[in-house]
């Protein structure tokens, strides 16, 4: 699920695994379908 963030008035995406900011949705979601952050436990 990405969150979404205020910042100097405009809207950020972020990944809620690694936190990383995207100005684009898709792109944030893009992402987070392939983060390596998304099971930390399971990196372990
Ligand atoms: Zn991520």
């Amino acid at each position: 699920m990405v969150a979404t963030t205020q910042r100097d008035g405009t809207t950020w995406f972020e990944c809620e695994h690694c936190g990383l900011l995207f100005d684009d949705e898709d792109d944030a979601r893009t992402h987070e379908d392939t983060c390596d952050a998304e099971d930390p436990s399971y990196i372990q």
